[in-house]
């Protein structure tokens, strides 16, 4: 891909100016982040808003609802919003960045046509039900049961951490079809609308205060045959490409955060004062930020190749597994100097003199789950050693 823009692609930066200078104000504040209805309204209205001026799903095909815009197309949209703080995906993040890109990769014409428009309207929020209470890191250890009967399966089991499933619609559910095959083998890609009967979701209080994610227990669900996402016992494989998605391109919100957070950062560090000086003429401060800055603009460019690759390919590579163990190891140092800076006001989740103080413990409390979800540090080094440098596999005791 080229790297600097072409004339149509800087008109499509100014159009996109425009509809945000006009957009952003119609939006209500940003809702509390623990009122999930708020949240859940919030972010589905801007999606609405972003599919009615023609700018929601910008690479996915026009037949869905998409603009079908090329990989420097998509990275000037994304610029954009970054440069107006527009809010990102939100509860949308399921729908939009991962369970879509599947069943665009994997699903049939009329799954597309079923359930693809609805997550670019913002009518319907997705969550993920993959990991389980012994099934984390070895997902494919997974024994939530799925039976055929008839044209339905009857799914019984327990996930766990499914985040946004006490706010979502449906859920990508992976379930396992034929206990007597090896354990890659014998699972399948279930779309499953989260108000099925004999569904029960139990919200999880995290460290940061609201509940994002949950423990859902699954008695009796009957879903459709035709809610299958690929082939009866091939769902390993397009789990897979729903986590290529998800390391690969759908971190792109976390660097666009975590350069709001460098600013936020810089200007919290020039309000602490300490004797005669703030913390920011600490000239350690800001050569260890100036650093972080400098990573986050590099990782910027390898989310260019990713989501060049992307398009390319159809799915995204291992490689989204590097951008996915440094951003996050960046991010969570990025927020420890944070707390550096605070000192006591860190103790603190309430804003502390005025200084701004609130967003830099949220973030720090927030960044400490970035190294496990969507799979943690230790398993992006597994991924990067054998499938990027081609290292030997690790031993089969670790993973049987
Ligand atoms: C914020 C957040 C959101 C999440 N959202 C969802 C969601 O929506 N849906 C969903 O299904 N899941 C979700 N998860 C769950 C997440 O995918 C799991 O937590 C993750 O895969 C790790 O699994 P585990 O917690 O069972 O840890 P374990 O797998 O038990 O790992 C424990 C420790 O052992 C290490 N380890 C394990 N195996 C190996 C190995 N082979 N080599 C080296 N080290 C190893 C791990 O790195 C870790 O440090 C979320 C998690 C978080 C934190």
């Amino acid at each position: 891909m080229r790297l600097s823009y072409s004339e149509s692609e800087r008109a499509l930066a100014e159009e996109l100016r425009t509809f945000l200078a006009g957009a952003l104000p119609q939006l209500p504040p940003r809702p509390h982040p623990g009122d999930w209805d708020a949240r859940r309204r919030y972010d589905t209205t801007w999606q609405r808003m972003l599919f009615e001026a023609g700018y929601a799903g910008i690479s996915w095909p026009r037949a869905y609802g998409g603009r079908e815009a090329s990989p420097t197309e998509q990275l000037v949209f994304l610029e954009e919003m970054n440069r107006a703080n527009a809010p990102y995906v939100g509860v949308n993040f399921v729908g939009t960045l991962h369970a879509g890109p599947t069943i665009m990769a994997e699903g049939t014409e009329e799954q597309r046509r079923r359930f693809l428009p609805p997550i670019l309207r913002g009518d319907v929020v997705w969550c993920q039900g993959f990991s389980e209470p012994g099934s984390g890191s070895d997902l494919a250890s997974l024994r939530t049961r799925a039976v055929r009967d008839g044209d339905e399966y009857v799914v019984n089991g327990q996930k766990v951490w499914s985040t946004y499933a006490h706010i979502a619609d449906v859920g990508e559910l992976l379930v396992r079809t034929d206990p007597d095959a090896a354990k890659h083998r014998g699972i399948s890609w279930l779309v499953v609308p989260m108000d099925s009967p004999g569904i029960t979701i139990r919200p999880i209080r995290t460290i940061a205060g609201p509940s994002e994610f949950c423990e859902v227990f699954y008695d009796d669900v009957r879903i459709p045959l035709g809610n299958r996402v690929g082939a009866e016992n091939d769902g390993w494989r397009v789990a897979m490409v729903t986590l290529g998605f998800e390391r690969g391109t759908a971190f792109v919100g976390e660097i666009m955060e975590a350069v709001k957070l460098v600013r936020a950062l810089v200007e919290v560090a020039a309000r602490v004062t300490r004797r005669s000086a703030t913390a920011w003429d600490d000239v350690g401060l800001r050569r260890d930020v100036g650093r972080l800055a400098a990573d986050f603009d590099a990782l910027w460019s390898l989310t260019a190749w990713n989501v060049s690759e992307a398009s390319r390919d159809g799915v995204p590579g291992p490689g989204g597994s590097v951008l996915k163990l440094r951003l996050c190891e960046a991010f969570q140092e990025l927020a420890t100097l944070g707390m550096r800076v605070l000192g006591r006001a860190g103790l603190s989740q309430e804003d502390v003199d005025g200084l701004g103080s609130a967003h830099l413990v949220e973030e720090y409390l927030r960044g400490i789950a970035l190294t496990i979800g969507g799979g943690t540090s230790q398993i992006q080094r597994n991924i990067v050693a054998e499938r990027v440098l081609g290292l030997p596999k690790e031993p089969a005791w670790t993973s049987s």
